[in-house]
């Protein structure tokens, strides 16, 4: 099996690059994020706190999560129920940031992980990829922009699913992502040291996926 790994913080464009590249080249793409927010938003739904970690860890074997690839589309299962829309809003982001600092979470979703990547080619993108899930991957990339850049095209992406979002408060909640993710104290977001570093800043969406798709083709000796 071959595996890629693209890490980076929210809004980079890992998902839309990793789930072309991931079409082009007949990988199943694995969006781990998805799993993080799906607990976010099941202790929510509980009406637990995600802030607190003990409320959240009970909430844990009430939680079944599950991924399915529909016509190569992941979606992802809370309890049986596709909850693949539900978990989109920023509210959600904020929870799955929340959530994803308590050890035992990543504990939790760390075996559903690894056997995706034992059983299929996969594009798998999240934090942790590269430093924890698949540390022998074929290709990591880490890839980043500033937090303006990501916020912004954050911003387009909600309005073209007609979502309206305030910028100022997109802006906020992405670097107060950046800053839980990277300073919490288990498998904090950091670039591993054999991934590649790719900067999007400035980049236009189409030049930034051609620019991963020459990598990744050149590093698995596809073209
Ligand atoms: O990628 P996405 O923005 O959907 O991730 C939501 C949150 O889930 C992140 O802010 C991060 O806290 C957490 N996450 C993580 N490890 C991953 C993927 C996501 O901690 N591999």
């Amino acid at each position: 099996m071959r595996a890629i790994a693209i890490d980076g913080p929210a809004g980079a464009g890992k998902s839309t690059i990793a789930r072309k590249t991931a079409q082009e080249l007949g990988f199943i793409y694995v969006d781990t994020g998805a799993l993080y927010r799906t607990i976010g938003y099941a202790v929510n739904h509980f009406g637990l706190s995600t802030k607190k970690a003990g409320e959240v860890v009970s909430a844990l074997d009430r939680i079944h999560v599950e991924l399915k690839f529909i016509d190569g589309e992941q979606r992802v299962f809370l309890n049986g129920e596709d909850v693949s829309d539900l978990i989109r809003s920023p509210e959600v982001s904020m929870f799955a940031s929340e959530v994803s600092a308590i050890p035992k979470v990543r504990e939790f979703l760390f075996d559903l992980q690894q056997d995706l990547a034992n059983h299929h080619d996969v594009i798998m993108d999240g934090r942790d990829i590269g430093t924890v899930v698949l540390p022998n991957a074929d290709l990591k990339i880490f890839l980043t922009a500033t937090a303006e850049d990501r916020a912004k095209r954050r911003y387009q992406q909600f309005l073209e699913s007609g979502t309206v979002v305030d910028f100022d408060r997109l802006l906020e909640e992405i670097k107060q992502r950046d800053y839980n993710d990277s300073h919490r104290e288990i498998a904090p977001l950091r670039q591993a040291e054999d991934a590649l570093l790719i900067d999007t800043t400035g980049n236009t969406l189409e030049e930034s996926i051609d620019l991963l798709q020459k990598i990744i083709r050149n590093r698995l000796g596809l073209e």
